[in-house]
């Protein structure tokens, strides 16, 4: 059946051969099919930074993708994700884009995360000199390598710098990189007998890695037969000194899903992490990414997007686009005024979560709940009906993408959170006790 899905998977294979893979991985990668509507497939972008990026540079070629399949789909509408909201889209189930096999085609590195393009600074110079020893002398010292440290702050660049330097300086090594997620998916369509990789294709693929690297290993789900199957190829990568490499959003021990024997092994060799960067590395950041893509930008202007985002470096980066594409789009140098005019309607996603949290500290208290009924699955009334209203008020006050919505409130999916949006205005037209209660709730969040 021809779905928004099976269409965008096509498209994608022809986009991964006609940007460049730094582009496909940063902007077209985290595009969504979200509906069929008449010819047109409806895309949504996760931000409106993204949206403006993706119209400007490379919609044409995503058009240019669903044509050349030849369907009754031949167009193409962007939206944003935050857009979708008003537009009430009957949205599809979100799923994980599945990708092709892993013996016909690997994930290649990014050659641009290379040691060069790295900044060092005190955030991130202990996981730097463990990663520079292990490019160097694989599978001698440190066995595994596992780097922790929060979202967009180096791990996958520093983990592709290994690879890429081993590229160069080691060629016969043979060289895997994937994500706990990949891993898993992969492991499980092996173990379906019609598929043609069978399992025992799967396992020799794997163990026949000199070095092995696994993207967020967070992700390894409680699935036994696929940590099962890790345990023992880690075993007998590292056996054979083999070199593994593996990063988390968190140490090994914090992992819950993450059977005992794994952890452990997980430690065996060093733990690095890396810290949020300081404001001057952030601003060395910067500087190089923004000669990189040759923008010319005054100091003051780094020093803006330095301080306007909390830690997140791919955070960062897209801010510097943004500012450059205004910019552009005016054609107009880059000023700080044109700076702050661009960005006036950017919300950090660190302070975004923390105002949710004032809502919902102001909704608890109303209620006399807790966060965790909140944010649990529990469908008692004394439960939902705060909820719900927690999330309208979310809605009515901070431009959160739906997704993240649903994250705070114990990954629930957007269309959940339409839904209760949707209640509570519905209610509030005939309700006025409920319309007492908002603006008593509204109250206490703009007193706190
Ligand atoms: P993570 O895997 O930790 O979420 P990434 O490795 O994807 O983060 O990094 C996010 C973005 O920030 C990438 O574009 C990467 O090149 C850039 N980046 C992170 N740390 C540095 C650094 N120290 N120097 C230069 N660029 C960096
Ligand atoms: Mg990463």
């Amino acid at each position: 059946m021809l779905t928004p899905n099976s269409i965008w998977e096509k498209s994608l294979k022809t986009l991964e051969t006609v940007v460049t893979s730094y582009s496909f991985d940063v902007w077209i990668k985290n595009l969504r099919a979200v509906n069929i509507v008449d010819n047109k497939l409806i895309v949504a972008a996760p931000s409106r930074s993204a949206y403006a990026v993706v119209l400007e540079n490379y919609l044409d070629k995503i058009v240019e993708s669903i044509q050349a399949q030849n369907l009754f789909v031949n167009d193409v509408e962007l939206v944003t994700e935050d857009s979708l909201l008003e537009k009430q889209f009957p949205l599809p189930p979100l799923e994980t884009n599945k990708e092709p096999d892993p013996v016909e085609k690997g994930i290649s590195l990014i050659s641009k995360y290379t040691f060069e393009s790295f900044v060092v600074g005190d955030s991130n110079k202990f996981v730097h000199a463990a990663a520079r020893a292990v490019a160097e002398n694989p599978g001698t010292r440190y066995n595994p390598l596992f780097i922790y440290g929060g979202v967009g702050l180096g791990k996958t660049h520093i983990m592709h710098a290994i690879g890429n330097y081993l590229k160069d300086h080691n060629p016969s090594k043979k060289l895997i990189y994937t994500t706990s997620e990949r891993f898993t998916n992969e492991f499980i369509d092996s173990l379906r007998s019609t598929n043609r990789f069978s399992t025992q294709k799967f396992k020799e693929y794997y163990r026949s890695a000199d070095v092995l690297m696994i993207d967020d290993v967070q992700f390894f789900e409680n699935k036994p037969s696929v940590q099962e199957e890790l345990f023992h190829t880690f075993n007998e990568l590292h056996n054979e000194n083999h070199q593994i490499i593996l990063t988390s959003d968190r140490m090994p021990k914090e992992i819950p899903s993450l059977e005992e024997r794994l952890r452990t092994r997980f430690e065996w060799g060093i733990i690095a992490d890396v810290q949020p960067p300081s404001i001057e590395t952030k601003v060395a950041i910067l500087k190089m990414k923004a000669e990189y893509e040759r923008y010319i930008v005054p100091n003051d202007v780094i020093y803006l997007i330095a301080e306007r985002v909390e830690s997140n470096i791919r955070e960062m980066e897209s801010l510097l686009s943004r500012v450059a594409l205004y910019a552009k789009m005016l054609n107009q140098n880059i000023t700080l005024s044109l700076a702050n005019e661009s960005l006036k309607d950017y919300i950090d996603h660190r302070k975004a979560q923390m105002s949710a949290d004032t809502v919902i500290d102001a909704v608890c208290k109303y209620f006399n709940a807790t966060r965790d009924d909140l944010t649990s699955k529990k469908k008692t009334k004394e439960i939902v009906e705060p909820r719900q209203i927690a999330i309208y008020l979310i809605l009515e006050f901070l431009s959160l993408p739906l997704a993240s919505i649903g994250q705070i409130f114990g990954g629930r999916d957007h269309t959940t959170i339409i839904h209760a949006r949707d209640k509570i205005s519905d209610r509030v037209k005939v309700d006025k006790k409920l319309v007492v209660q908002l603006n008593d709730i509204r109250n206490m969040i703009k007193g706190s």
